[in-house]
């Protein structure tokens, strides 16, 4: 394993890149090869205060600016990013791992929220009332919050952070991010890029590092509201820290996905998407499948027997490769977690059909890549089915009934996303109607919204009450101000000291 680190990546400060100063560095890896490529700064309290306060002197000149202005800038944005999606992609492949068709694909999620904030003219339009009392005129408005925080997972270093900034910029706030540390080069592209469109200094700022730099955006007094995504326990700690301070709060936390795989369901298709959304991204996506509820057993024997043939096919190798179809996981530590739980899923008693842990990609003994695992028999008690794993491990469940599938699901802590697999309209109705769960699938096995709608979870998925992007996204990044007007006439009716109603 390499030891040397070719280049370091600071914080991106008041529309500079500047070095970090704390003397703390993080390791970052290419997944593939299993070693160090880049080190990343982690920033200290005081640099963490610097990009707060040129956020904050940033603010009252961007809330000012027309909401068509600040559209032009995402315009210039959108095709910056269609210009260098390419280049985006290879970074996320670079960092994460995931195969590069892959990583294309979250990059252009992420472009649509910027398409979807080009229209924010439109979308900050109020409403108004005309003589809600004789006259007597009311109208709302929203605007933006001031300092607004990101902080974000690895497994989508592109797109989750364009959830949130371009929201929360186009509304008029000013953004300090704070991105994985495992993988961070995107972020600082995207707030380059941003920057050439035309952003002033100071309105989007990256900043580096690890929970000392997000303690100290949830604690510092000039941030206004503070968005997150990354894994429960961390959700329920930014939430309640950030809370507990009077900031707005979105924290959108873990994952464990239920699909209902019903005996009508057109099978071959099932399993399609099944794999795609197992073992898609090596599992590591929190809209991932990670439990199949098969009802009957006929349904199970023959859903297992094809995922076992599927996975005997599939092509596990360096994401650049573009034949591979499912790349390695994102750190050494991640994988010996995965491989710990599979270890466990055995000792717990389920039925380990197709192992993964022996893998071996030639050439790439050392980067960090486990097999296709899949589990038959397993039961809502065992803790490979109550546990988030975030990697490549399918869980079988049986279930006698639709009932039951749907109480086993519904009895989950988490509730971000879910399917069924049916051909029947009623079965599909009732299943979308009583799922406990944000996002729901009717024969599509990962229902991401998109962007003009909005994303979220239920249950221990999310702390906080708005979503990310679509509508949510701009209710969360502005406040409602509503103005009543009137301009007498001359008549003088006095001082009235009652609640004032209309007769
Ligand atoms: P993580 O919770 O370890 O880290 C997320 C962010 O929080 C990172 O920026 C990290 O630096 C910071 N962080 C980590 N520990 C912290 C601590 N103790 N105090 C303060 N900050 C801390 O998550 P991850 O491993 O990067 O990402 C994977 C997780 O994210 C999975 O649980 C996955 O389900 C979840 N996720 C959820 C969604 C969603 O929309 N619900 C989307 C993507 C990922």
């Amino acid at each position: 394993m390499k030891t040397s680190a070719a280049t370091t990546i600071g914080h991106f400060i008041d529309g500079k890149t500047v070095p970090g100063a704390s003397g703390r560095y993080g390791d970052i890896y290419d997944p593939a090869a299993g070693e160090v490529t880049k080190r990343v700064a982690f920033a200290s309290r005081p640099e963490m205060e610097n990009a707060v306060l040129a956020a904050a002197a940033a603010f009252p000149a961007w809330a000012a600016t027309p909401p068509l202005r600040r559209a032009r800038v995402m315009f210039r944005f959108k095709e910056l990013l269609d210009r260098h999606a390419d280049e985006l992609a290879a970074l996320v492949t670079a960092e994460h791992g995931k195969v590069l068709s892959d990583a294309r694909g979250s990059v252009t999620r992420g472009i649509e929220v910027v398409e979807f904030a080009c229209g924010i003219p439109h979308l900050l339009k109020g409403s108004f009332s005309e003589s809600v009392g004789t006259g007597v005129d009311s109208n709302s408005v929203r605007q933006p919050i001031g300092v607004c925080a990101g902080i974000t997972p690895f497994n989508f270093p592109a797109m989750v952070p364009m959830w949130m900034f371009p929201m929360a910029i186009a509304c008029g706030n000013t953004f300090v991010l704070k991105a994985s540390e495992k993988d961070p080069s995107c972020s600082m592209r995207l707030a380059e890029l941003l920057a050439e469109a035309g952003l002033p200094p100071g309105v989007l700022n990256v900043v580096n590092g690890d929970k000392v730099a997000v303690d100290a955006l949830l604690t510092h007094p000039k941030v206004a509201a503070v968005s997150f995504v990354g894994s429960t326990p961390v959700a329920e700690y930014v939430y309640k820290t950030s809370a507990t301070l009077g900031k707005r709060v979105q924290a959108l936390g873990g994952a464990k996905n239920h699909a209902i795989v019903m005996p009508d369901a057109d099978l071959d298709q099932a399993v399609e998407a099944l794999m795609g959304a197992a073992y898609g991204s090596a599992g590591e996506r929190c809209m991932a499948i990670s439990v199949a509820v098969a009802v009957g057993n006929q349904v199970g024997d023959a859903l297992v027997a094809k995922l076992k043939e599927q996975l005997g096919k599939l092509k596990i190798g360096p994401g650049s490769r573009p034949d591979s179809e499912m790349g390695p996981l994102v750190t050494r530590e991640h994988l010996m977690k995965v491989k710990g739980y599979v270890d466990l899923g055995v000792k717990e008693g389920a039925t380990l059909v197709v192992d993964g842990r022996g893998l071996n990609v030639p050439g790439r003994e050392n980067g960090f890549f486990l097999g296709g695992c899949l589990f038959d028999r397993v039961t809502p008690d065992m803790r490979i089915c109550k546990e988030e794993i975030f990697g490549p491990v399918l869980a079988v469940v049986r279930a006698p009934d639709f009932e039951t599938a749907l109480r086993i699901a519904n009895e989950h802590e988490f509730g971000n996303g879910t399917a069924v697999f049916t051909r029947d309209g009623d079965t599909a109705r009732e299943f979308s109607a009583r799922v406990q769960a944000g996002m729901v699938g009717i024969n599509v096995p990962i229902p991401v919204p998109m962007a003009f709608h909005s994303f979220g979870g239920w249950k221990r998925s999310l702390f906080g009450d708005l979503y990310m992007h679509g509508p949510e996204g701009v209710s969360f990044y502005t406040r409602l101000k509503t103005i009543t007007s009137r301009w007498p006439t001359g008549i003088r009716k006095g001082a009235e000291y009652v609640m004032p109603t209309m007769k």
